[in-house]
């Protein structure tokens, strides 16, 4: 753990803690191997869940800032720790879409698998009592929950993010289905905070199609730790 005097904890999530640091404009992201799904209803443990997704995540960030996408990352400090910048976080999830699967495909009807002919952005209000709804950019305006240029400015990014991600994960045999990414503000500035992991993205096999993701711990389909390993491995070659 790093400097353990300056290091309070200020918030827990489901997947991660988060502390002060001995710098004001600095937190400390520790991941945990909690697993939740449906809105916390089911709960498990991945074992090694923490660390896979700390060094995946720091490794799309680091691809994602060299593509000029600005974002929170500082750097990673330790198998399950990340340093980041302090972001007062914009209270929406905003989810893109490649291909329809989970809610999408239940609520247009559509096979899970299709092709969307084209990319597809939603809006979710991040609120756990809720169950975290849909809303589109009047009613984030109406509730003051981002201003008109920081939703351009999210929707830009997230376009944006899904093309850099598509096309690296191509090259290492993956489709990126879906994901979800959440903003926050520093020094008035919108920059892409949370994480980027399984957790938070539909991964498939562009080849045999298996899902290489969380969907393993929502449908009990098995071997959740190795899909997790394995997205570890293609982007990094690390084993562990
Ligand atoms: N997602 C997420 N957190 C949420 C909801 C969704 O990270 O609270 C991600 C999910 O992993 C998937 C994408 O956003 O990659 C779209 O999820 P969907 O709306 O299909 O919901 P789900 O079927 O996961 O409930």
């Amino acid at each position: 753990m790093e400097n353990q005097k300056q290091k309070q904890p200020i918030y827990e999530g489901k997947a991660k803690q988060v502390y002060t640091t001995e710098n004001p404009n600095e937190l400390l992201v520790y991941y945990k191997d909690d697993a939740t799904a449906f809105n916390g209803v089911k709960r498990g443990t991945i074992m090694n869940k923490g660390v896979l997704n700390n060094k995946i995540s720091s490794f799309f960030f680091e691809l994602l800032t060299r593509k000029g996408i600005p974002n929170h990352f500082v750097h990673r400090v330790s198998d399950r720790e990340m340093r980041v910048k302090a972001l007062k976080i914009i209270q929406v999830e905003v989810v893109v879409r490649n291909i329809a699967a989970g809610s999408l495909a239940k609520r247009i009807g559509w096979e899970e698998g299709r092709k969307l002919p084209t990319t597809v952005l939603e809006m979710y209000y991040k609120n756990d009592e809720l169950n975290d709804p849909l809303i589109n950019d009047y009613h984030i305006k109406a509730m003051g929950l981002a201003s008109e240029d920081e939703i351009t400015r999210m929707s830009e990014y997230a376009l944006k993010i899904n093309q850099i991600l598509t096309g690296y994960l191509k090259e290492k045999n993956l489709e990126l289905i879906d994901f979800k990414l959440e903003f926050g503000l520093h020094n008035g500035q919108v920059l892409l905070g949370d994480e980027i992991s399984p957790d938070t993205c539909r991964f498939w096999d562009s080849v045999t199609k298996e899902k290489l993701d969380k969907d393993r711990f929502r449908r009990d389909l098995g071997n959740v730790e190795e899909a997790y390993y394995e997205i570890l491995y293609r982007l990094t070659g690390e084993k562990a």
